[in-house]
């Protein structure tokens, strides 16, 4: 039977529960124990892959195809698992299965209620993870904060679970924030009293309280949030606010939430060994050198858009010793030919993204990338990009473009495959979650894996046009990724340039802070090699991998 850690948040949205999860999870791993996590989403969105980047950052997608949570994508790098669609439930999907089986008569003409047929429905989700992933434990996130209206169900169901699965069966964390006020020059825990008072008024009476704050946290304070919200000493863990998230798992871990979480579950758990993590944070704190990469997109101002690119490339960073800085450009800025914030950058990231808004700055900043030799990775319709910017500037074909963004074009050199077929009908559906790609021999993708295939994570309907192959390899671009049938175009380079390389799905879902991807590790390699020779001293050695395994993908 799995035992089940629920994770609540208190005082403010966005204090670090995905991350304190993750990490949670990251520490019991640490311990032997095998640990899958699930997202509860409180919102009506069936999922967030229609939701906008602006409403809701990233959408993560799974190895099944799920379009998730962007707290997924953390659960993933912390865990260093793959997680599936049973991870991520929303309000949505309940309501959808609950009025599924009530059109179908599952419910013989019952009255349909929250309670027990909203609660039994998310009870069951919850359970599907355990008796699916087969996990020992099984950590829930509940998004939001409590006292939201939309979250009462989940909050209601967990305190079901909380009776049914016995005494030592489930443990219950609150994140709160303690805010700091420069007036008094304190923190206040009150916000953290309320807090908790309106999640014991749902029954539930937590037995960790997680307070994230700012500023060091005196043992007087954590007495009072003791006895206030009726919780241990050990129970009240200080969450400072860390330079790097990576950090989270080691402070936790120093201030023995792992024992105390074992102890509440009675697990049987192997010594605590995070060794390969703190070496880890180690070489993040202690960089050698550090280089500039353009992260050029649409949704830069919000870098929760991005969050599996940005990293990535720390990743990658990690594996060179390199503190990689990042400097956000918006596409739009680079539209009229001012090309004016791509100077000094070590390299370009041309993002994934959909619609039309800023693609000819993306285009701009894949055509300076291609003519001044900088290390260039493209992203899904960073792909699309690259191969736009080579068809119009190369193969002299000025009206260039993908059909997504001008359907009457003569050259569509990206198009949906239905369009390279003959057919008229419109209605492809979306290319989601992993698929097989076989590596070309001698090229820099396959120098980079190191094996023949991998499976890697999609999201997008247009794809490589191949009328367009053979012309485009005969100037240089190339594909080095292929479906198994060589039909699609996965990943293609352009074999004169130091490193110009681009995916058409989305190898950022992959990488793991122990597991950099092998194309961000290259792509980064790359950009050391030319700051390096820019600056006319030695190449920076790399360091071997630091755990000689491959991330992306490896099938
Ligand atoms: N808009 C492009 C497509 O649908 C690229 C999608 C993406 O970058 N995820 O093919």
């Amino acid at each position: 039977m799995p035992k089940y850690i629920f994770v609540t948040g208190g005082v403010v949205s966005s204090v670090g529960k995905g991350i304190t999860t993750a990490a949670l999870g990251r520490i019991l791993k640490s311990r032997g124990l095998s640990v899958s996590i699930q997202k509860l989403d409180p919102y009506l969105n069936v999922d967030p892959g229609t939701m906008s980047p602006y409403q809701h950052g990233e959408v993560f997608v799974t190895d099944d195809g799920s379009e998730t949570d962007l707290d997924l994508g953390h659960y993933e790098r912390f865990l260093d698992d793959n997680l599936t669609s049973t991870s991520s439930v929303t309000t949505g999907q309940i309501y959808e299965t609950v009025l599924g089986k009530e059109r179908r008569g599952d419910y013989l003409g019952g009255t349909i209620q929250p309670i027990p047929h909203v609660t039994n429905e998310i009870k069951s989700c919850i359970r599907a993870v355990g008796r699916e992933s087969g996990a020992e434990v099984v950590l829930i996130e509940v998004g939001g904060t409590v006292g939201d209206i939309e979250g009462q169900p989940f909050l209601e169901a967990i305190r079901q679970m909380r009776k049914e699965e016995g005494r030592n069966g489930t443990a219950s964390i609150h994140v709160t924030l303690l805010p700091y006020l420069g007036a008094s020059g304190e923190l206040k825990t009150k916000p953290t009293q309320h807090s908790v008072r309106e999640l014991r008024s749902m029954g539930i009476q937590p037995d960790v309280i997680i307070c994230r704050s700012d500023r060091p946290v005196a043992d007087e304070l954590k007495a009072k949030i003791s006895l206030f919200c009726d919780v241990e000493r050990e129970g009240v863990i200080p969450l400072l606010t860390m330079p790097s998230i990576y950090e989270v798992p080691l402070v936790l871990e120093e201030a023995n939430l792992g024992d105390y979480v074992v102890d509440i579950l009675q697990l049987e758990a192997a010594e605590r060994d995070l060794d390969d993590w703190r070496h880890l944070v180690d070489r993040l704190q202690h960089p050698t050198g550090e280089v500039t990469i353009a992260i050029v997109g649409k949704y830069v101002e919000l870098h929760d858009a991005y969050i599996s690119v940005r990293e990535s490339l720390t990743h990658a960073g990690i594996h060179h010793n390199q503190k990689v800085t990042i400097r956000w450009i918006h596409s739009e800025r680079l539209e009229h030919g001012d090309v004016s914030a791509l100077a000094g950058v070590d390299g370009i990231v041309v993002p994934g993204g959909f619609g039309e808004r800023g693609f000819e700055g993306k285009l701009q900043a894949a055509h300076v990338a291609r003519t001044q030799g900088i290390p260039y990775l493209g992203l899904c319709l960073g792909l699309q990009v690259m191969v736009v910017e080579a068809a119009r500037n190369l193969l002299g074909h000025k009206d260039a473009n993908s059909s997504e963004f001008a359907p009457e074009t003569s050259h569509a050199v990206i198009s949906l495959l239905s369009e390279q077929e003959g057919v008229t009908q419109k209605g492809a559906t979306m290319r989601l979650g992993a698929y097989p790609c076989e590596l070309v021999p001698g090229t820099r993708a396959h120098q980079a894996y190191g094996v023949a295939e991998v499976e890697e994570r999609h999201r997008h309907r247009y794809e490589f046009n191949n009328a367009y192959r053979e012309a485009l390899a005969g100037i240089g671009i190339v594909a080095s990724g292929l479906s198994p049938d060589g039909q699609l175009v996965e990943i293609c380079e352009n074999t004169g340039h130091p490193f110009m390389v681009a995916t058409q799905f989305h190898p950022e879902f992959r990488s793991r802070p122990l597991r950099p991807h092998p194309l961000f590790r290259d792509f980064v390699g790359a950009v050391i090699d030319r700051k390096a020779k820019e600056l006319g001293s030695t190449a920076i050695t790399v360091p071997a991998d630091i755990s000689g395994a491959v991330a992306g993908g490896g099938s």
